[in-house]
């Protein structure tokens, strides 16, 4: 069976490398230059089900703890398993008891315990909560290494085409994985912009995501390699794509030299703004509009749910196989 994949971010790879798994001819188009152009490409890249339960429907929990195993199956090295640690400053303390209610799947640290795990913050917090199973990985470098998968396989990943090539224009599936381009077009979707910035730090080293609790902004610092670290990231219910303002830009290096005073010497490498596309219950969704199959919604999840919707794609495509009436894109 030919399926056409639409949108080469987190969405469209997981389902082009879900469809290949089973043995289907898979064509990627995307009409920007590289993979990871949208979302996906600034996303942190945690894969913390625990974590985001606390604000989050009991499916993002459910779903989202085969997330890792997903990723290290199909990209072996890419998952770091080294869990979440969560801290509060001084006068939050009082946000730590609450995440905790709202959450499981973690420990108490103290001050000691938090140095163990993370020697460059010895001293600078008294108690924190350490989700252990959790994990995290880097989503260009994931995003890549999918592309490159599926090529070696054979299956053609096109940059720059919003449109297959003349020669393929037919396919027995059309599934469109094109993100916050839908909003407007799908019913309900919503975009929520997330600002992210990336420093680069040598005297700093931590081996998890840090995520900072704090009333007004919650931020996390996810580190990758080369001495660089994300912190992120915004959430502003609008679906504007522009660069990343003063303020936002203010917060989240505020959040960051509050984690630690280095980072006030930190260089500002690169700095990102992006749509969370979104449904009113934050839950991504397989919907089917004149005969294309639709993935979106992925929201603050994007890695962490995309590896249980790819698998519900590829069931419905498999199950419902259509080749007797072609689709053209
Ligand atoms: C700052 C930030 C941090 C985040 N951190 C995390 C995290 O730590 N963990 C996590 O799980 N999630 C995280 N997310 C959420 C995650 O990034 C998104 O849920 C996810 O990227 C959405 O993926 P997508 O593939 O649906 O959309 P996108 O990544 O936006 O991909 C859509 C693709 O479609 C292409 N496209 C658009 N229109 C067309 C067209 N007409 N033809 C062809 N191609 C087209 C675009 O070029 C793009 O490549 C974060 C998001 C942000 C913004």
């Amino acid at each position: 069976m030919r399926v056409l994949v639409k949108g080469a971010g987190v969405a469209g790879l997981t389902v082009a490398w879900q469809l290949y798994r089973h043995g289907l001819d898979v064509t990627v188009i995307d009409h920007a230059e590289r993979a990871g152009a949208g979302a996906s490409g600034i996303a942190g890249g945690m894969l913390a089900p625990w974590c985001e339960r606390e604000a989050g429907d009991e499916r993002v929990l459910t779903l989202g703890r085969l997330a890792a195993d997903w990723w290290e199956a199909a990209l072996p090295g890419h998952v770091c398993r080294r869990g979440t640690l969560v801290v509060a400053g001084g006068r939050d303390t009082g946000e730590l008891d609450r995440f905790a209610r709202r959450t499981s799947g973690w420990e108490w640290r103290d001050g000691a315990g938090i140095a163990a795990l993370e020697p460059d913050l010895a001293g600078r917090f008294h108690q924190a909560l350490f989700f252990p199973a959790e994990a995290h990985l880097d989503p260009r470098a994931a995003l890549s290494a999918l592309t490159a998968g599926l090529e070696e396989a054979r299956m053609r990943v096109r940059f720059g085409q919003a449109a297959p090539a003349p020669s393929e224009l037919t396919f027995d599936r059309v599934v469109d994985c094109t993100g916050d381009a839908q909003i407007g077009h799908l019913p309900g979707l919503r975009g929520v912009r997330g600002e992210m910035l990336f420093l680069q730090m040598r005297d700093l080293a931590f081996s998890r995501p840090i995520r900072l609790l704090h009333p007004r902004y919650p931020i996390y610092i996810v580190p990758r390699e080369n001495a660089r670290f994300m912190v992120g990231a915004t959430m502003i219910e609008s679906d504007d794509r522009d660069a990343v303002t003063a303020r936002s830009l203010m917060e989240l290096m505020n959040a960051a030299y509050a984690v630690h005073p280095a980072f006030g010497e930190a260089r500002v490498v690169e700095t990102g703004a992006g749509v969370r596309p979104a449904y009113p219950d934050n839950l991504p969704r397989i919907t089917e509009h004149d005969g294309v199959i639709h993935v979106n919604g992925f929201y603050r999840h994007g890695f962490l749910l995309a590896p249980a919707m790819a698998g519900e794609v590829a069931r419905q495509v498999l199950q419902n196989d259509r080749r007797d009436e072609r689709i053209a894109p």
